[in-house]
């Protein structure tokens, strides 16, 4: 008898390499062995193009809805791939686009297997990376001063005078930049890392550079510490911790440690260090990546893209050697979550049955081209992409 998980979970298909690579998981991986109800939403950029991209609002309101939503890598168009795939528009990121409607905060996880070392001897847990996506120089306005001038910062309150604070008199020429971040989004932010620390059961790490941004990356500081004071006892009984910490001390901290915390990000620095961590831990088929919102709805994917030059390959007719364990992961964070939302203990289990055996399929010597590559004990040949979720599938079957 197969598990069955009657509440829906919202699948959200996409393109090229990973959308053949997810077909085949759900064939050989997931309907064999789970009932699962899936909401399914077709995000491949044909169809976005074709329903001006209302497909992309409806699946995140879908997400809205039942709470757990699973999601193929997809193409963000560029002028080329306008051209590629005759589309009306360069259409947003969908990724962006569902972000903003669950205003929720994105969390990579790399998957640790035991003969592929991480960069940094004594990771041996994940390091979970929580990117704060909104402002700060992703939002900012900057000008190039091509001569003498003052740069003024100007408030203007809805009521009241406005204020002004010298930014710089120029004497010749410069640069200047202003930026911004709300109350609101940082309050979500630390929202959502509260939820998915709660939910790994980890240690919450964030920093800021609050010595000398006082007031700004102050801000940051007061409005995370007033969360976590707010969650205090949820924080209490999972019997997970929150630390504050100096930006560069965190840094040499993340070196130095076994790793397994989850370390909230400001913008910038999580654009960085999320790179950081995924190349420090292996390849990008391992890296992991939810979406959370404040209100506890999760969107679990890889982390990677579409792997267009493997596609491209496949249409060659050539056969190809994909990693598809970031996207399987993905299956089983949806699954272990609607299972654990619902009190569907047997869906947890499945879950993570599937993840142990895949960590074992590769631990036993069966692993995709960029695995081979990194190794240790090294293997003698890799897998091409069907041959691993066949592997994964034979393994499932003989437990
Ligand atoms: P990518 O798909 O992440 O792949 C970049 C390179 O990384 C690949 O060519 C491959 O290296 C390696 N790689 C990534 N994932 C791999 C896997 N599962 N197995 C083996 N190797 C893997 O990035 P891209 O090719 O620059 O972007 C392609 C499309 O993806 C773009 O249209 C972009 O908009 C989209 N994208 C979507 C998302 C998302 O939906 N979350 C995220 C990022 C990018 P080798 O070529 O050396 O083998
Ligand atoms: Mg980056």
């Amino acid at each position: 008898m197969r598990i069955k998980l009657a509440t829906p979970i919202v699948e959200m298909d996409g393109d090229e390499m990973t959308r053949i690579i997810w077909a085949m998981i759900k064939d050989k991986l997931i309907h064999p062995f789970i009932d699962l109800k899936l909401e399914y939403f077709d995000l491949g950029i044909k169809h976005r193009d074709d329903t001006d991209d209302a497909v992309t609002i409806e699946a995140a309101e879908a997400i809205k809805t039942h709470g757990v939503g699973v999601k193929c890598a997809t193409i963000t168009p560029n002028a080329a791939r306008v051209k590629e795939y005759g589309l009306k528009k360069q259409w947003k990121s969908p990724n962006g686009t569902i972000r903003s409607i669950l205003d929720g905060t994105v969390f990579r996880k790399p998957i640790i297997l035991g003969n592929i070392p991480p960069a940094v001897r004594t990771w041996q847990e994940p390091i979970h990376i929580g990117r704060h996506a909104y402002g700060d120089i992703y939002k900012c306005v900057e000008e190039v001063i091509d001569g003498p001038a003052t740069a003024e910062l100007v408030i203007t309150p809805e009521s009241g005078e406005p204020r002004r604070v010298m930014i710089q008199d120029f004497k010749g020429g410069g640069v200047v930049m202003g930026m911004h971040n709300t109350e609101k989004s940082i309050r979500s932010f630390a929202s959502s890392c509260i939820n998915y620390a709660l939910s790994e059961k980890i240690d919450i790490w964030f920093a800021t550079k609050d010595t000398i941004s006082k007031k700004y990356h102050g801000f940051f500081r007061d409005v995370f510490a007033e969360e976590v004071e707010k969650r205090k006892a949820d924080i209490a009984d999972a019997g997970i911790s929150y630390r504050y910490m100096l930006i560069d001390d965190a840094v040499a901290q993340v070196m130095k440690s076994r790793g397994g915390m989850l370390w909230a990000c400001t913008n910038y620095v999580g654009d960085v260090m999320s790179d950081m961590g995924a190349s420090g831990f292996g390849s990008l088929g391992l890296m992991t990546s939810v979406l959370v919102s404040p209100d506890g709805k999760f969107e679990f994917e890889a982390a990677h893209g579409t792997v267009m030059r493997h596609y491209y390959e496949h249409l060659k007719g050539n056969p190809t050697s994909t990693n598809s364990v970031a996207s399987i992961f993905a299956w089983t964070g949806a699954i272990a979550k609607r299972g654990e939302m619902d009190g569907v203990s047997g869906a947890v289990e499945f879950a993570r049955r599937l993840e142990e055996t895949v960590i074992k399929t590769i631990e036993g010597g069966v692993m995709t081209k960029d695995l081979m590559l990194i190794a240790d004990p090294k293997v003698g040949k890799y897998a091409l992409t069907e041959e691993f979720i066949d592997a994964v599938a034979a393994n499932m079957r003989h437990v």
